[in-house]
């Protein structure tokens, strides 16, 4: 069963003020989560979680997150910039980028962040670039092939298929990046790699982190250069099914200490930081997509029309993925009818669940769609001109913070010349 962290009453209250749809998210919970994360690998000095910016763009987010001890994950010139306004500087700061254009270097080396190269060019670019290059830079990694972990009966537990992917350096050419950087001055490197997304399996960190380790080791040795920090990227995922377990994250920092155990302390390496990218694990059950049912209609299938649409959550047209709905005030009732709930756009993909049994909508029933808290959002568009809703912070106190307001018309015409 998964329940909403907000009750029928509370949204009753907050729509007064804030209409709906709205994302909202949950203050207590995000602490809670990355309190879990911090412990679970806190045998490693070194750690921090940079999260993911591109998950969750907000300002009132990022900085609970700092709070937190958290750096962020910027891939992008406002992602640094925001970043920036939020109070993050130097190392607090990693910036993982791919086709990045000079100017978004230029802003990264200023802010002192540590900036991933995801390819062999981008060693000379960054020189010529910059004029020189910082002395830590890490190294994006991509070993190719395809990445299988856990094979039963049903398949494997997780599979992607980095050789497939754009992102990354080649192993030759990873070495090649070291000596190349020391040669420009470099002194402390990093290794970072994302090879499967939202995996629900607590032996993906402890296999990526293997695979890191003994390639750092390797390294270390082939070029002499000094690894300061791997960066095991993001990737850790969440039940967004109700009938899939979830993730234990002390389970999985404890599977990597073992792998670094094993492999990078007999290799003398013992000082290497660990670092965390995750968007997803650390913010999508901690946010909601609160809509409200306005029509139902009846012809070759049951539809509850909702005033949110794929324009606030993008997942579901795109990815055919599930967000697991709750009818507020009917968290009990039995789940006898079968409806698709979809929303505005003209798009038949707009629909944010197909065939889904449910307690009776009635219209103005207020809807919480799960785990919207991580790429939510953030994926959102303007298509069928569409507003962006507004983003609130359901605070540990249980009051109701605005973080982001609503678009406006005049938002949406800003930028045109008429
Ligand atoms: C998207 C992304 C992340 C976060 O991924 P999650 O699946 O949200 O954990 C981390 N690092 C990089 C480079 C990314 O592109």
């Amino acid at each position: 069963m998964k329940k909403p962290f907000l009750t029928l009453a509370q949204a009753r209250e907050i729509v007064k003020t804030f209409p709906t749809p709205f994302h909202i998210y949950d203050e207590r919970g995000i602490r809670e989560n990355a309190r879990a994360l911090k412990a679970a690998f806190a045998w490693n000095p070194g750690f921090k979680e940079y999260f993911a910016v591109k998950a969750t763009p907000t300002p009132g987010i990022l900085k609970i997150l700092r709070e937190e001890g958290c750096g962020v994950d910027c891939s992008s010139l406002t992602e640094l910039m925001m970043s920036e306004r939020c109070g993050f500087s130097g190392t607090e700061i990693m910036f993982s980028s791919n086709e990045t254009p000079g100017s978004e270097f230029e802003l990264a080396a200023k802010l002192g962040a540590y900036i991933n190269l995801d390819d062999l060019t981008h060693v000379d670019f960054l020189y010529n670039t910059l004029g020189g290059v910082p002395e830590t830079v890490c190294c994006r990694f991509n070993p190719g092939g395809v990445f299988t972990l856990g094979e039963s009966k049903e398949g494997f537990q997780v599979m992607d298929n980095p050789g497939q992917a754009k992102y990354g350096m080649t192993r030759p050419q990873l070495a090649q990046a070291f000596a190349r950087l020391r040669e420009l001055g470099a002194k402390r490197f990093g290794i970072h790699a994302f090879l499967a997304s939202n995996t629900i399996s607590n032996e993906y960190y402890p296999a990526l982190a293997r695979l890191l380790f003994q390639t750092a080791a390797d390294v270390a040795e082939e070029t002499g250069c000094h690894v300061a920090f791997i960066n095991l990227s993001g990737g850790v995922g969440v039940p967004y099914r109700p009938d899939q377990p979830a993730n234990d994250i002390a389970v999985i920092g404890e599977g990597v200490r073992r792998a670094y155990e094993e492999i990078l302390v007999p290799a003398g390496m013992g000082d290497v930081a660990v670092f965390t990218e995750l968007g997803r694990f650390m913010l999508a059950p901690f946010g909601h997509l609160i809509t409200t049912a306005v029509h139902a209609k009846h012809i070759y299938k049951e539809y509850i029309g909702v005033d949110a649409c794929a324009a606030n959550l993008m997942r579901p047209a795109v990815y055919g993925a599930y967000h697991h709905i709750t009818v507020l005030g009917k968290e009990d009732a039995p789940c006898d009818h079968v409806y698709d709930v979809v929303g505005s756009l003209c798009e038949n993909s707009d629909k944010f669940a197909i065939d889904r049994a449910l307690p009776e909508i009635e219209t103005g029933d207020i809807l919480a769609i799960h785990d919207t808290g991580a790429h939510g959002f953030s994926m959102g568009y303007n298509y069928n001109g569409k507003l962006r809703s507004a983003e609130l912070l359901l605070k540990e106190d249980g009051s109701v913070e605005l973080m982001r307001r609503a678009e406006t018309p005049e938002d949406y015409f800003a930028t045109l010349v008429w």
